[in-house]
């Protein structure tokens, strides 16, 4: 199994220092007192996954990652995570047995995203992710409230979860691309 091995953030929400955070495989506890950032590390690893809603992790506008300051220390103009996976077990499709993705977003609002050293698209991390039971849509973060949401969901809501966790989801939407080109 693929499992996450390090989180470096810079710029992101309050880590204006660089935070290099690394994890074994198994259990990891982040303990700390209120607002010292526990939450922060899993937005920035929904937001390196790609999280389009600002709402998701918190914030109003997607700007609202980037280190907004304190009363010693200027703002940032940038946010920057990198999330290091272990992928000996080839987990994702990649010959690769490690797997770096990075995105960074500039008070611009320019936005760039890694795959290993390879600027590439959303589209990309997304294919990548898919089925592999991660990504930011998948199951791999549970916050407050989603427990609830799944036990309340829609039978077809639900089934989409349970498609997922089974691997087809990559081959739906695949097959709903090909007869939009086909329509097209
Ligand atoms: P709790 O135990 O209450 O859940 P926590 O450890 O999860 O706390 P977080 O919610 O991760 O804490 O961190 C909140 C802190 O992050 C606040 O101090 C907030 O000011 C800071 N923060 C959030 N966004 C930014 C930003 N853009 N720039 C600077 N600091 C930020
Ligand atoms: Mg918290």
């Amino acid at each position: 199994m693929v499992y996450l091995k390090k989180m470096e953030a810079h710029g992101f929400k309050s880590f204006a220092d660089k935070a290099d955070i690394s994890f074994d495989a198994g259990v990891t506890a982040v303990v700390g007192p209120n607002g010292s950032g526990k939450s922060n590390i899993t937005d920035a690893i929904r937001w390196v996954l790609g999280e389009q809603s600002a709402r998701s992790i918190r914030g109003v506008k997607m700007e609202d990652v980037i280190f907004n300051g304190t009363t010693d220390r200027k703002a940032m103009n940038y946010a920057y995570v990198r999330l290091v996976l272990d992928n000996a077990s080839r987990t994702l499709q990649m010959d690769a047995d490690e797997v770096h993705i990075t995105r960074k977003l500039y008070r611009n609002g320019d936005s760039e995203y890694y795959i290993n050293k390879e600027r590439t698209r959303l589209k990309e991390i997304n294919e990548l992710f898919l089925d592999s039971g991660l990504g930011r849509n998948a199951y791999n973060i549970i916050s407050q409230g989603e427990v609830d949401e799944v036990l309340k969901a829609k039978p077809e809501q639900r089934r989409g979860l349970i498609e997922e966790a089974a691997g087809v989801m990559k081959y739906k939407l695949r097959k709903k691309e090909s007869e939009k080109r086909l329509e097209e």
